[in-house]
């Protein structure tokens, strides 16, 4: 320690001992960040406008179209500088699909009654087997929920290996007394169906019946039935993991019966599940159900890159998904020059050419990020964040190497705002740290408008916020700038109920993304100071994930 400040002091003594010099002195040295001026609306405009033409057909995974745009941002990547992340040295992180189509034939009896395939129950695998078959005891559950951060536990004490397990949608209200129990009246993950089947398979079961309620669910019986009887998408079941022979939804009026017949009463079962100590309750009957199936392989890519960091075993995450649904079949009755070519202007091509000129901000910045950043266009979003979910279990930098997930899924099209919305900011410290960015300008950090909607767990952080990364994920502003700014929040509802997931979502050249350039270059600077930190961030204590990865 002596030694340096002597050699300092020395130094400068030097320094101060030289003639003034003759020449202008040298320019300061850029700030390190990313480099935000190749954040332009001009080439956003340029992408979306390529990523949602007819000939990308929609970009459905494993079509032709979906490949074109694959093969669009390995280009862009490559162009930029950005270095391949995927398998072999691609840019392509080859993801399996597995499609299934139930047969109708599918039943599901109890001695004395047979529940009717759509009309009272529907149902899928989660293997890939041609014929599963599941015979054995119902036990009742409650929320078929175990959440040791809330002392609740739905499998206390029952062994449900090789049975039947039937299951309430959505997590336990608040009590008087508990007003914080499961977040209070937002969504938790526990409430959530793909967690019950997550759950009940952990827990051995050979088949889960979850009851649907309209009040629960918050969609009628006909959006199971259409969601759950045409083509399924899944990952292949990984090897060894527990899965559920038989997955199944059944009707309120369904399960009442079932629950009869096993001489008990699916109100009071009910009731008594809204109490923490609730016991599971083996009924006295026994169902069987026998699912035929016919599946098939397809691949479909993510598309990966990376900016390398000075220290490049540690890394941030960027995900927007490339994938729309494709085109529709023609119906009878369309005019013939129906529009049946899902464009996803906003969703999400937008996304993926905002998240294009994010790579391209770091590739360019003056000096390395502290750690990799990487960039994952996923597949299959719109199937179910299959892409996503590949990407978390095969992961090309460890999950616990990855100190954040910044995901983009649609962006603002309509002008400046003042707010920047990202939910997931109030779960981990990444929100403190959005909001000081914020402060600094003249912004600030929207919060999710409808938390018991769940939003949280429907687009690409999920699979990584669920293996212990925190995430956010932006959402639609509230706050527009300027006179016209209602009419602008007006559009916004506008675009959520006529063009959502419909043919009619296409670049429009009265868009303005003045905004999101904003937001972008918001995004940049806020993975570069998250990698600028000692520690990596953190989920805030209770929070659901907060224990799903020891951090380091
Ligand atoms: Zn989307």
């Amino acid at each position: 320690m002596r030694t340096l400040l002597a050699a300092l002091a020395l130094s400068s003594l030097i320094a101060c001992s030289q003639p003034p010099a003759a020449e202008a002195p040298a320019p300061a040295p850029a700030a390190a960040g990313p480099a935000e001026n190749e954040i332009q609306e001009a080439a956003l405009v340029q992408h979306v406008k390529t990523l949602s033409a007819d000939d990308m057909e929609g970009r459905a995974p494993a079509t032709p179209g979906g490949q074109r745009a694959a093969d669009y941002l390995a280009r862009q990547l490559e162009s930029m500088g950005v270095e391949p992340a995927g398998d072999n040295g691609t840019y392509f992180q080859q993801v399996p699909i597995v499609e299934a189509v139930v047969d109708r034939a599918f039943t599901l009896s109890v001695p004395g009654r047979t529940y009717r395939y759509l009309d009272d129950v529907v149902a899928f695998s989660g293997t890939e087997q041609a014929r599963a078959h599941v015979q054995g005891d119902v036990v009742f559950v409650g929320h078929g929920i175990v959440a040791p951060e809330q002392k609740w536990n739905d499998y206390a004490g029952a062994n449900v290996r090789g049975k039947w397990v039937l299951i309430m949608v959505n997590d336990p209200p608040a009590t008087a007394e508990e007003p914080d129990l499961f977040a209070g009246k937002a969504l938790t993950y526990y409430g959530r169906w793909t967690y019950k089947f997550e759950e009940a398979a952990r827990q051995g079961a050979a088949g889960a019946i979850l009851i649907h309620t309209d009040e629960s669910a918050t969609y009628p019986w006909q959006v199971v039935q259409s969601s759950w009887s045409g083509t399924q998408y899944s990952l292949p079941p990984a090897q060894g993991a527990p899965a559920l022979g038989v997955k199944a939804w059944m009707t309120n009026d369904a399960a009442v019966d079932l629950v009869r017949r096993g001489g008990q009463s699916l109100d009071k079962l009910r009731a008594a599940a809204l109490l923490r100590g609730f016991k599971p309750v083996t009924l006295d009957v026994r169902a069987a159900a026998t699912l035929q199936q016919r599946t098939s392989r397809k691949t479909s890519p993510n598309v990966i890159g990376v900016v390398r960091g000075s220290n490049e075993q540690q890394g941030v995450v960027f995900t927007s998904h490339y994938d729309h649904f494709g085109m529709r079949d023609a119906q009878p009755g369309d005019a013939p020059d129906a529009d049946r070519i899902f464009n996803g202007a906003v969703d999400n091509a937008s996304g993926v050419g905002g998240l294009l000129l994010i790579a391209q901000s770091m590739a360019r910045a003056s000096s390395r990020p502290a750690w990799s950043m990487y960039f994952v266009f996923t597949t299959a979003e719109e199937s179910g964040l299959l892409g996503a979910e590949y990407f978390a279990q095969h992961p090309v930098i460890p999950m616990d190497r990855v100190a954040a997930n910044i995901n983009v899924d649609g962006i603002n099209y309509l002008g400046p705002s003042r707010d920047i919305v990202l939910l997931g900011a109030d779960r981990s410290s990444l929100g403190p740290m959005a909001q000081t960015l914020a402060q600094e300008r003249n912004r600030v950090v929207g919060e999710d408008q409808y938390p018991e909607r769940g939003y949280f767990f429907r687009s690409d952080h999920f699979p990584l916020a669920k293996a212990g990364v925190p995430a956010l994920s932006i959402s639609s502003p509230r706050e527009f700038l300027g006179p016209n700014a209602e009419e602008l929040r007006k559009k916004q509802e506008a675009y959520n109920t006529t063009h959502y997931h419909q043919p009619s979502d296409e670049y429009d050249p009265a868009w303005s993304f003045s905004g999101a350039v904003e937001d972008l270059k918001f995004l940049a600077q806020l993975a570069w100071r998250i990698a600028a930190e000692q520690e990596m961030p953190r989920y805030n204590e209770g929070d659901q994930f907060a224990n799903a990865r020891a951090t380091p």
